[in-house]
């Protein structure tokens, strides 16, 4: 059915706008701000009731940044993060999501975000240069430009476990939890999974379940957080210099510089300092552990020593030694699946009503009306929690069938793995826009640094096209090509291969195995993506087929 039909076939109106931005988080609430900034109109479809995304979206026990604060918040508004006060070294889910409805309310966004509303499919039309963008409510809307702001871990991996349907007692997935709480109280929990979630929720569980089963299948390292209210003074001097903060981030590596930045190769020191080293930072707590030293993911027997380290301390935490082992990893280096940061949690594998059972031994086989079954016992469990994580990065853009030229499908197109230039346009979608793409450093940084960044670039790229009366821009072959066969070079001068990670896409059946996130450092990149902008967006091809038509009818 053609677009205008469907739309007549609903009753729903066909709006035009200059640019559809698809997800109300961090990345899309700032991308219309931006917009409307320069005179844009954009209109913004949320799948959830509110603003927040990730945040809004994971409200498990536990959930919390562990990325300071202080960092962890928007830099385009002086006045904003001068006046935002936050509570804690790392904000907790609430507050962070108190932030951003502020951000939201501040900066009047609400009016142009209609929530409740899933895009389906995004139709680019070849004659009018423009995207027809449908809704699940069955809206029509036509806009210049689309912009995905879908986020990399958005879309959850439902559990596929046979018998789920026919358990008596709740379940839960992190990445979804009821907006109202859960209360554990005497209840035998389960939770699947030994990952971020997983690792924040099991201590907070722990102390309010009768018994609590850890189904691990892969251990995770996991780090000291060290959370704590916020220190006014510490926080005053972020503040003083938040100018000179901001710019080292979007200089550095991973977007952050609060966690110290490395300077010298692990092994070009003495044990002794290394220790010192890595104490140092287990003390201070958080991710900065990694980033002791500079060849901690490129060097595999540098690599062990940090993870040997964080193995020593389970040993000596834990005070089962069979438990501590089966705790520590062994078969991936540290750093290659996202490292977490924890508050209690091997001290929570001392408790006696906490079981760790290895489902790596013996898998587990079926979901029953009562419990769990592995491959040699069964579990009664009153309630599950399923912390087993998101189809990153692709899941969320697939989730809507997006056609390019000639009808072509990006679930098509992306079969063995996806493929953009600078994980920000793809070949074939002219106008096209990811924010945080596959390809570009988004998961592996600060991803407030990396959302801004993008943001700012799309929004230039904008004004770029209007200045000069363009319509399309769409990433050459060639550009395309070369950029992602950089990001897999880098990829692989790394060890982030060597871990089965959802960064590879191994956490999905089925999901190709590529390396998703560009490695090469979030200071470079955005060098790269400036150098490309200044060169009259190198890589692109930039066409002003409809201006020119325009032009020919008045003549
Ligand atoms: P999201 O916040 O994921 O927002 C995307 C939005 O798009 C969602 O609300 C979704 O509902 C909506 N959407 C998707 N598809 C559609 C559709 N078809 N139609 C309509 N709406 C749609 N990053 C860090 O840097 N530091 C951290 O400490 C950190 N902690 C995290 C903790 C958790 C539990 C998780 C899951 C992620 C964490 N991240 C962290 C990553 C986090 O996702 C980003 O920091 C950031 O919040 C992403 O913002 P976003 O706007 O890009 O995406
Ligand atoms: P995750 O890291 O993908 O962890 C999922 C866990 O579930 C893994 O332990 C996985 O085991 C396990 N699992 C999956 N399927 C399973 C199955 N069929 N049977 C048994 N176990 C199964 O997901 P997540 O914990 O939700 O975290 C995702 C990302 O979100 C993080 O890496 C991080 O980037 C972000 N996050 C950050 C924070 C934070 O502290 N700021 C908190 C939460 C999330 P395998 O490893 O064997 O696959």
């Amino acid at each position: 059915m053609p677009n205008e039909s469907k739309a007549a076939a609903t009753g729903a109106a066909l709006g035009n706008v200059d640019a559809v931005i698809v997800g109300a988080g961090l990345a899309g609430l700032y991308m219309l701000h931006r917009l409307r900034g320069l005179g844009f109109s954009a209109r913004v479809f949320e799948a959830g009731a509110d603003v927040g995304g990730t945040w809004y979206w994971n409200r498990y026990p536990g959930a919390r940044c562990d990325v300071e604060s202080m960092e962890y918040s928007y830099s385009f508004s002086e006045s904003l993060q001068q006046e935002w006060h936050w509570n804690e070294r790392y904000a907790g889910q609430p507050e962070i999501l108190r932030y951003v409805r502020h951000v939201a309310d501040r900066f009047d966004l609400r009016r142009d975000i209609q929530f409740e509303t899933r895009v389906t499919t995004a139709t680019f039309d070849e004659g009018t240069s423009r995207w027809a963008i449908e809704t699940d409510r069955g809206e029509l809307v036509s806009a210049q430009f689309c912009i995905m702001a879908t986020g990399c871990l958005s879309s959850t991996q439902e559990p596929q476990f046979e018998g789920l349907e026919t358990f008596t007692g709740d379940w839960y997935h992190t990445g979804r939890w009821p907006h109202e709480g859960v209360d554990f109280t005497g209840l035998r929990v389960g939770v699947v999974g030994t990952g971020s979630s997983a690792i924040q929720s099991i201590p907070i569980i722990a102390q309010q379940a009768e018994h609590l089963f850890v189904f691990q299948r892969t251990p995770n390292y996991s780090v000291p957080a060290r959370n704590a209210p916020m220190d006014p003074e510490y926080e005053q001097r972020i503040k003083a210099e938040y100018d000179d903060l901001r710019q080292r981030e979007r200089e550095s590596r991973a977007g952050v510089v609060l966690m110290g930045v490395p300077e010298q190769p692990a092994l070009d020191v003495t044990a002794e300092e290394r220790e010192r080293a890595y104490e140092a930072r287990w003390s201070r707590g958080g991710l900065g552990i990694t980033r002791a030293f500079t060849d901690l993911v490129i060097n595999r027997e540098a690599n062990d020593t940090a993870a040997e380290f964080v193995r020593a301390k389970i040993r000596a935490t834990v005070h089962d030694p069979a438990v501590a082992e089966t705790l520590s990893p062994h078969d991936y280096p540290i750093g290659t699946k996202r490292l977490c940061a924890d508050t209690d949690y091997y001290e929570t594998f001392n408790r006696d009503n906490v079981t760790l059972v290895d489902v790596r031994k013996a898998p587990i086989t079926r979901i029953t009306a009562g419990g769990l079954c592995t491959a040699d016992a069964e579990y009664a469990l009153d309630a599950i929690v399923f912390a087993i994580g998101f189809d990153a990065m692709t899941g969320a853009l697939l989730g809507v069938d997006i056609r390019g030229r000639e009808g072509s499908a990006l679930r098509e197109q992306w079969t063995a793995g996806p493929r953009s230039y600078l994980g920000l346009s793809i070949t074939g979608f002219p106008n096209l826009f990811t924010i945080t793409g596959p390809g570009s450093p988004s998961v592996l940084s600060n991803m407030m640094v990396s959302i801004e960044q993008h943001v700012d670039w799309i929004a230039d790229c904008l004004a770029h096209l209007r200045a000069r009366d363009l319509d399309t821009i769409e990433a050459t072959v060639a550009a395309q090509e070369a950029w992602v066969e950089h990001v897999n070079d880098v990829a692989r001068a790394t060890l982030y291969p060597q871990a089965n990670s959802w960064y590879m896409g191994a956490n999905i059946p089925g999901k190709p195995r590529v390396f998703m996130p560009y490695i090469g450092g979030v200071g470079a990149y955005r060098e790269k993506c400036d150098d490309v902008a200044a060169k009259g967006y190198e890589g692109f091809t930039l066409s002003a087929q409809r201006s020119a038509l325009r032009d020919q009818v008045a003549r």
